[in-house]
């Protein structure tokens, strides 16, 4: 078989863990398997990158900082491969450019446009265990760009499309995908199988077991994803197609995500194409925007709010001063965005009812709600965050 595991940042974290996932790869080869393996940097690493970066600059160039944030990976891949050349087993580093990584020119979140099989077939044919850098490729340019934060997932499922791999086993610091984040909720149960369409929203939603476009890719490739822990030999949680799961509850999971911020505008003239200049102006400043409410308008006015990601609130006020499509804008990163993520709500009625009623009886307010067929999306504040994970864990009955 030919098998691509991916290792977190927790699980190369120190050398005595790069050690142990040296150990664990190397079983896998012996067991007969060609093996790829992708690789983040250590635990912290990246951020201490980012702080070092702030140092000197409040909008450092992306650019620049794709050269530095790479690096982190460069670093671990390289002494992995030393460990297992060590133990016996030939081994090989890749940075993204080498492993024939392609993706477009957004530096800091590229996309992965193809990957040359070759770079890596050539390697693997030669005997080598694989270790790629991950989170990272080159532009056309041959520029160094990132895949945004948490991408070594990415390029693990992308590497294991790419080469058509029987299998893509992702090793992280939990058993699994649970029914809530185990840090939050110590109840959350962790599940044997989720969709990819679940998995995406909750993904999506703020649960980093799994990054957004990493599942996305997958249920595109058709990849079996299987995410596990790298510190036990625990059976992990498989992601696969809707029909492969014989009974679907009706909420799967619940996640928080503690990366928004809302954005107000107050006063914006109400006459059609407004909006849309609006959010143009956004989406030429590559702002992912995600909820967006518009009040009734009122004496030719009306109120629009929606929410960003905290680290592109900076990109909002520059895109949003150009505009001045409005009378004010106020900014609010005191929130969190709560979800209940279920294949099954598509045929079930009243489970948003009990969500609200949830969060009624705790007594939080519910500031933004937005739905769609498998999932409810509420904003609220952000000292309420964990209290309604717990509650709607409950609520849904996920620890049963
Ligand atoms: P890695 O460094 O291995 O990529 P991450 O920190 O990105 O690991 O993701 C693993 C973390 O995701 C877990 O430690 C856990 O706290 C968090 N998490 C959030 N939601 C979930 C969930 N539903 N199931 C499992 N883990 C979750
Ligand atoms: N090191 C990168 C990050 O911390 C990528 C990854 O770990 O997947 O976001
Ligand atoms: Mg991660």
């Amino acid at each position: 078989m030919l098998i691509v595991q991916k290792y977190g940042g927790t699980s190369v974290g120190t050398l005595e863990r790069l050690e142990a996932v040296a150990e664990r790869v190397s079983r896998t080869r012996k067991e007969g398997n060609d093996v790829v393996v992708v690789v983040s940097a250590m635990s912290g690493e990246t951020n201490k990158l980012v702080s070092y970066a702030e140092h000197f600059s409040k909008a450092p160039k992306q650019r620049e900082m794709d050269m530095l944030l790479s690096s982190g990976e460069r670093v671990t891949s390289a002494l992995l491969s030393i460990a297992l050349s060590e133990l016996g087993y030939p081994a090989v580093a890749m940075s993204g450019r080498q492993a024939g990584i392609q993706t477009d020119k957004s530096h800091t979140k590229a996309r992965i446009e193809f990957i040359d099989r070759k770079c890596i077939e050539k390697k693997l044919k030669e005997g080598n265990i694989v270790v790629v850098a991950g989170f990272q490729g080159i532009t056309e340019l041959g520029e160094v760009s990132t895949l945004g934060r948490g991408g070594s997932d990415l390029s693990a499922v992308a590497i294991a499309g790419a080469l058509e791999a029987d299998l893509c086993e992702i090793y992280t610091d939990v058993d699994g995908v649970y029914t809530t984040d185990p840090r939050i909720e110590p109840k959350a149960k962790k599940l044997e199988k989720i969709s990819y369409d679940e998995m995406l929203e909750l993904a999506s939603l703020g649960a980093k077991v799994l990054q957004t476009r990493s599942v996305e890719m997958a249920k595109k490739l058709n990849v079996n994803l299987v995410t596990r822990s790298s510190f036990n030999d625990n059976e992990g949680t498989l992601i696969t197609k809707e029909e492969n799961i014989m009974e679907q509850p009706v909420v799967s999971g619940v996640a928080l995500d503690r990366n928004q911020a809302r954005v107000t505008l107050r006063g914006v003239t109400d006459k059609p194409g407004i909006a849309a200049e609006i959010f143009r102006k956004l989406s030429e400043a590559n702002v992912n925007v995600d909820m967006i409410i518009q009040n009734v308008g009122h004496d030719g006015t009306t109120n629009l709010g929606f929410t960003v990601p905290q680290n592109e609130v900076e990109m909002t006020k520059v895109a949003m001063s150009e505009l001045n499509a409005s009378q004010s804008v106020e900014y609010d990163a005191d929130i969190v965005k709560v979800s209940i993520v279920g294949v099954g709500m598509k045929s079930h009625s009243g489970v948003a009812c009990t969500a609200f009623d949830t969060l009624a009886k705790e007594g939080i307010n519910i500031e933004m709600i937005s739905t769609s067929e498998i999932k409810i999306s509420m904003v609220i504040a952000s000292k309420y965050g964990e209290l309604a994970v717990r509650a709607l864990h409950n609520a849904y009955e996920l620890d049963k």
